[in-house]
């Protein structure tokens, strides 16, 4: 995918002379990382008024992708959460055609996110950070105690809060990533992704789903 930018004209709080200007309507992180960063600084599609310099945000609708993780977010105007139950119904959809044109070879599973303001995506890109670094930790550890690295489904991951990455002995059945879970937690990693992992892999049905 290829990060999307619009032009529309604005209007500036202050009454100022309407204006021309661009702003984003997808941002793809991985071929944009100064988005990503812009993002996370609350600096995306931050809007300044050309004749008194003042900035305000523009709310549009957004996808917000990251091709690293298979992360894929809907944000939407704040003024639209009343909505809601429409704009998730529109989103599905969206995401059906996404799926199956823009990010078809990515293949995209799970649900995407939904959230309101730029600020929510912000604290949605914070948290996908700490699962991301938490994630290289318990492979880089797996990796020292001797372990291979199997690989979850991010979305199947990241709603159970599991680690992208687990150790594995031989077998990706769940004895295995039971036993291997607990022998790196027990070598002193601390992650507590990993012992829910270790956890969940002792019950009953256990159904683990990796990245082909
Ligand atoms: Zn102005």
């Amino acid at each position: 995918m290829k990060s999307i930018k619009n032009s529309d004209t604005f209007k500036c709080p202050n009454g100022c002379e309407d204006f021309e200007h661009e702003f984003w309507s997808l941002v793809d992180a991985a071929s944009s990382p100064e988005l990503k960063e812009a993002a996370q600084g609350g600096e995306l599609n931050l809007i300044m008024c050309p004749s008194c310099g003042h900035y305000f945000h523009h709310n549009n609708n957004l996808i917000y992708f990251d091709a690293a993780t298979k992360f894929l977010v809907f944000v939407f105007d704040e003024k639209e959460r009343a909505d809601e139950k429409n704009l998730k119904e529109k989103m599905s959809h969206d995401y059906e055609l996404i799926k199956n044109s823009l990010a078809k070879e990515i293949n995209l599973a799970g649900e995407p996110a939904c959230v309101f303001g730029l600020h929510e995506l912000k604290d949605l890109i914070e948290q996908e950070e700490f699962f991301a670094q938490e994630s290289e930790v318990v492979a880089a550890s797996s990796a020292a105690a001797g372990y291979k690295i199997a690989t979850l489904q991010p979305s199947y991951a990241r709603v159970r809060g599991y680690p992208f990455f687990v150790p594995v002995k031989a077998e990706k059945n769940a004895a295995d990533l039971a036993a291997s879970a607990k022998a790196v937690l027990d070598g002193g990693l601390n992650s507590g992704r990993l012992r829910k992992f270790a956890e969940d892999a002792q019950k009953p049905g256990f159904a683990p789903e990796f990245l082909q």
